[in-house]
């Protein structure tokens, strides 16, 4: 919905656009209400808010009741440091699905230094109050080398809030194709430890029918399809100037949805089209890779990184070595 936060996390890819500038390109209430509308006509389910943080737009209330009423299951991912209480009032008499937030520290010192914010209690605040309103509220942490000392401690202040701890040490390139948060990743080791100890999947993640996924599963023949991932299979995204694309880190192919004439379906299919028919073009290592089913490589994070959708990434590719030994690749 926007790019505006009233955080600036240094692992942000999305902080880079974090200004008045984006600011004045964003859609209008009633463009949103449009799109919402292209949305409810292309048989969309679920739905949901995210920036930046949505919270911030004045408008939120008006529009989250629209999506309410137009009927979708709804997410909303806030940093939550904006919740007033009217807010908290809207989502008690009209809960989401649920909320996500994502808290990565357990002093306002650590918080600070993350976000350039003195808002940790505020968004501890805004946890415990929705919590105590029964509205769902899931809790993220995004691991870093700046809060790798402090991972237990945030697990422990996770759990004591009633919630499971859910950490990641993904992190991408800014859209703008600065590597600054490329810098904060844990070393390889240390990040395929740390998923290891403390990863949280959802079942359907790791398991087949019947079988649950092993290691060998995920080892494939070299092909040259360059999108291997399920990217707009059942999803897509909207940009807060309306323009339609199917991953977050894919900002192209792209497709105006509020162009005349534009509707969900016809963007949808236009771009699976043409992002699942990308082929590798170069000999990039990647294209013969046995483990790239397994590896957290992709193209879209590639192009973030490294200005080409086919080079590899040496983080990701070090991380695979980690999990599948050096001597088989
Ligand atoms: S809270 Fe989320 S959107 Fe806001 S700066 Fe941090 S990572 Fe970015
Ligand atoms: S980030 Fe990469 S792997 Fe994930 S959906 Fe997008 S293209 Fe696929
Ligand atoms: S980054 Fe390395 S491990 Fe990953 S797909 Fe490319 S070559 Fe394979």
């Amino acid at each position: 919905m926007t790019y505006n936060c009233p955080l600036h996390c240094n692992h942000c890819y999305t902080d880079c656009y974090n200004s008045l500038e984006h600011k004045r390109r964003e859609l209008s209430t009633e463009h949103v209400k449009q799109a919402l509308d292209k949305c409810k006509q292309a048989k969309t389910v679920w739905l949901c808010f995210t920036g930046g943080d949505p919270l911030t737009r004045k408008d939120f209330p008006e529009i989250y009741l629209y999506a309410k009423k137009l009927g979708f299951i709804i997410n909303v991912f806030s940093s939550l440091t904006c919740m007033d209480k009217k807010m908290l009032e809207l989502f008690k008499k009209h809960p989401p699905f649920n909320i996500e937030t994502t808290l990565n520290a357990v002093t306002p010192r650590t918080y600070y230094k993350i976000t350039r914010a003195y808002l940790f209690e505020k968004q501890i605040d805004s946890i415990k109050k929705l919590i105590t309103n029964n509205i769902e509220v899931r809790i993220k942490t995004q691991v870093t080398k700046f809060n790798i000392g402090e991972i237990d401690k945030i697990k422990s202040l996770v759990e004591r809030l009633g919630r499971q701890f859910r950490p990641s040490t993904m992190l991408f390139a800014r859209l703008n194709h600065d590597t600054a948060p490329c810098n904060l990743r844990l070393e390889p080791k240390e990040a395929v430890r740390v998923n290891g100890k403390y990863g949280y999947y959802e079942e359907e993640e790791v398991r087949l029918p019947g079988k649950k996924l092993q290691l060998e599963d995920m080892i494939t023949e070299p092909f040259d399809k360059l999108f291997s991932c399920a990217v707009g299979g059942h999803s897509f995204w909207i940009s807060p100037e309306g323009k339609m694309f199917l991953c977050t880190c894919l900002r192209e192919p792209s497709y105006n949805l509020l162009e005349k004439g534009a509707t969900v379906q016809k963007g949808f299919d236009r771009l699976n089209k043409e992002v699942h028919s990308m082929k590798f073009k170069t000999n990039s290592i990647c294209r013969s890779c046995r483990y790239r089913m397994l590896c957290k490589w992709c193209p879209a994070r590639a192009l973030l990184e490294k200005d080409s959708l086919e080079e590899p990434i040496e983080h990701f590719c070090k991380m695979t070595d980690e999990v599948v030994g050096k001597n088989k690749r």
